[in-house]
């Protein structure tokens, strides 16, 4: 396959996450490893079989298309479970491939029952409850009708889970929100229970919610950022440092981040200009040379992922230096300031995520400058770039 850049996934980075969450969460709990978006940008093909080795079996995607996908590359005894969309057409493909999924609405209640009905086998559903979010979830007013429906009905469904999810754990602005959350899901779990009504599983918690709310954490979670190696928020990271901390008397090992990032993105120096001073660089007037100065361009744009907010700010690693993004990013290249990297020649290493040499450029410093989130900055790397496993 030909392409300008290429992504690297640390197996090493990823067991750590995996060791050090698996800590967080206890034994006890299923470990839901959430692979939507491509698995964060990390690839959905190549991702499962990785998280497996560290003992998950267990994955969480938003929709049919992805369980499909991830249904393809994970092993016989790991489980898919869908947690947004899913056509009723689809819902017939879910059952007979023991793929579950979140309902919060009648009508793919009443599908899933026909599912079961003409497969002749149980369709494995989570509950999923209004607490709050405001935007999937059984109302409370409906929960009557939906456990009059089930109890009817009992012979076509496994309840596998009743969850629910938070609207923003990672941020301490909502932590009135979150904890009347918490509150409601478990006086709604009650009253299911009176009714004769219980789940196998309850889950609500994603990463930020392991870490700032334990409480959440009950019988499985469903975490994406964290496994990647990223925070939800930098509140949240201090939060946690902060602790890590106090516990261990502050010692110079108190500080390390317990999260390893596992993405590494990079490419190769296509190109080498030199321009004399009082020149425009690029399109337009973005950039203008102060001093006879020299750039590499590089074969990657906001095509590929990165983002035209890094114009004249985003930097990369060559010959292990930072060297400055000059002038716009263009759709599919970038020119970037080695004028003080004067070694550097077509072909050299450069990395736009990762580590060279001393230096590092990091997701949250790349997602800060840019004024991405972490989440939305992997996202965006698309499907084509190959992935490979280091
Ligand atoms: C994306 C998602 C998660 C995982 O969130 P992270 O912050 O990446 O851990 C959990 N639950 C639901 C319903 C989600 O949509």
């Amino acid at each position: 396959m030909f392409s300008t850049s290429y992504i690297e996934i640390s197996k090493s980075a990823l067991e750590h996450n995996i060791r050090y969450l698996r800590e967080r969460i206890g034994e006890k709990a299923v470990f839901s490893s959430v692979i939507k978006g491509n698995a964060y940008g990390h690839g959905i093909e190549q991702f499962p079989p990785l998280v497996e080795k560290c003992g998950i079996s267990h994955f969480s995607v938003f929709d049919a298309d992805e369980a499909r996908r991830a249904e393809k590359c994970k092993s016989p005894d790991s489980h898919v479970m869908i947690m947004g969309s899913i056509d009723h057409e689809e819902v017939e493909w879910a059952v007979e491939h023991d793929v579950s999924f979140f309902v919060f609405q009648m009508d793919r209640l009443q599908a899933a029952a026909r599912a079961a009905e003409k497969l002749g086998k149980k369709a494995r559903i989570h509950i999923h409850l209004e607490t709050g979010f405001h935007r999937f979830g059984f109302e409370s007013e409906q929960l009557d009708e939906v456990v009059d429906f089930l109890l009817k009905n009992k012979k076509k469904f496994v309840i596998e889970g009743i969850c629910t999810h938070y609207a923003g754990a990672e941020s301490i602005s909502n932590h009135v929100r979150v904890k009347r959350q918490i509150v409601d899901f478990s006086e709604q779990l009650m009253r299911l229970k009176d009714k004769g009504l219980e789940p196998k599983l309850r889950h609500t918690a994603c990463s930020a919610a392991v870490f700032n709310y334990p409480e959440t954490i009950m019988d499985m979670v469903r975490v994406g950022i964290a496994q990647y190696g990223l925070w939800p928020s930098r509140e949240t990271r201090m939060r946690v440092l902060k602790n890590q901390l106090n516990g261990n008397g502050g010692g110079e090992k108190g500080i390390e981040d317990p999260l390893k990032r596992i993405i590494s993105w990079k490419s190769k120096v296509m190109n080498i200009k030199q321009v004399d001073a009082g020149e425009f660089v690029g399109y337009g007037t973005a950039y203008l040379t102060s001093r006879p100065e020299k750039f590499a361009g590089i074969p990657v744009g906001y095509a590929h992922g990165f983002s035209r907010s890094l114009s004249n700010i985003g930097q990369v690693l060559i010959k292990g230096r930072r060297a400055r993004v000059v002038g716009y990013v263009n759709m599919n290249a970038m020119m970037v300031d080695i004028t003080d990297i004067p070694d550097a020649k077509p072909g050299d290493e450069v990395v736009m995520i990762g580590k060279q040499g001393n230096d590092e450029v990091t997701l949250s410093s790349f997602s800060e400058m840019s004024n991405y989130l972490n989440y939305e900055l992997l996202t965006r790397l698309p499907e084509e770039i190959p992935r490979f496993i280091r």
